[in-house]
């Protein structure tokens, strides 16, 4: 990227598309289908493996900077839901990447010379080992680059104590087998990005490989989707309780004007049937908890607005008994009396 592109790029970045009135390079709005909603999010993984060994090559939706920032901004005000789609789009990736890792370790079982129980676990020690020394090796170099002397130090220091054990653990791995056997590359296939890890790979290489860009583009992408996961459970949970919410004041909404009803026995009966109903639609016990709860709720309120009710009807009733019946004694008063007892 020249100058003037990085340039660009970081205005896109700032700006969103509106910056002096130019629009964007694709003339798409950020909802337009075509543009990547993962890419909005940061997480595309035709960005996150570009170069890399796995490159996908170019994402066949749009990427833009400054559709991403015009996003941002508007996601601040309006949920778009575009993580979901992003945890869709990743959930895939990955289940591919599973199922490559999931075939290698079968080829590997089929063409490797099978090792007794013992001998497999003496192996599994040495490349654990040997994962731990490049993972370091790699943050120690890291460290080291971001001038965090210390820290840095401490890790090599780490990075010592792990190879002495791994040499131990080697030996064990040795002394169990004929040396012929010991020869062969005994490859083992990386959980993370489905790449082979040889027994007989040195720190250097390792160190490469836990440090490298395609390993670390499949932990920021994993990282990522279980980040959307945990967010959709979250926003889950939020709808749910806001449904509650509305649900209870819907009640107690109905349950004020079912107390203005003229037949308090009717509406009585009313509700009891309600209520039956809602217990039969509820699916969940915590569901029906909260009803109990509500219950007994809706009885403390109704003794605070008893008697405003009482006085409400009494006036609407008598306003109207008042107007059907002008020329008549007004017999309001006995209805009243009647709807009390
Ligand atoms: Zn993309
Ligand atoms: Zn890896």
């Amino acid at each position: 990227m020249s100058a003037h592109e990085q340039m660009r790029a970081m205005l896109d970045q700032l700006m969103g598309t509106g910056r002096d009135g130019e629009n964007n390079k694709f003339k798409v709005h950020f909802t337009d289908p075509r543009v990547c909603k993962s890419f909005l999010l940061g997480c595309c993984p035709h960005d996150i493996l570009a170069a890399t060994r796995m490159d996908l090559g170019e994402c066949p939706k749009l990427h833009d900077l400054a559709l991403r920032a015009d996003y941002e901004s508007a996601a601040q005000k309006k949920d778009y839901f575009y993580d979901v789609d992003a945890m869709e789009h990743l959930q895939n990736f990955i289940n591919e990447c599973d199922r490559r890792t999931e075939q290698a370790k079968r080829r590997l079982a089929e063409t490797q010379e099978e090792l007794s129980a013992e001998v497999a676990a003496k192996l599994q020690r040495v490349h654990e080992l040997a994962e731990q020394i490049g993972k370091q090796l790699a943050l120690a170099e890291k460290l080291g680059a971001e001038g965090n002397v210390e820290e840095s130090m401490k890790t090599w220091e780490e990075v010592e104590e792990l190879r002495k054990q791994k040499a131990v653990a080697e030996q064990e791995y040795r002394n169990s087998m004929p040396a012929s056997s010991y020869q062969q590359q005994k490859l083992r296939v990386c959980e993370v990005c489905s790449a082979y890890l040889g027994i007989h790979d040195n720190d250097r290489r390792l160190a490469d490989h836990f440090g490298g860009k395609l390993h670390l583009g499949f932990i920021a992408i994993r990282d990522k989707l279980k980040e959307l996961k945990k967010g959709r459970l979250e926003r889950d949970r939020d709808y749910l309780r806001a449904r509650e919410e509305r649900n209870k004041t819907d009640r107690s909404r109905r349950h004020r004007s079912r107390s203005n009803s003229r037949h308090r026995h009717r509406s009585r009966s009313d509700e009891r049937k309600r209520r039956s109903k809602h217990r039969r639609r509820s699916s969940s016990r915590e569901r029906r908890r909260t009803h109990r709860r509500d219950r007994s709720k809706d009885r403390s309120d109704k003794t605070k607005v008893a008697d405003l009710i009482k006085i409400l009807v009494c006036h609407f009733r008598s306003r109207s008994a008042e107007r059907r019946h002008s020329h008549s004694a007004p017999s309001n008063d006995k209805e009243v009396t009647n709807h009390e007892g």
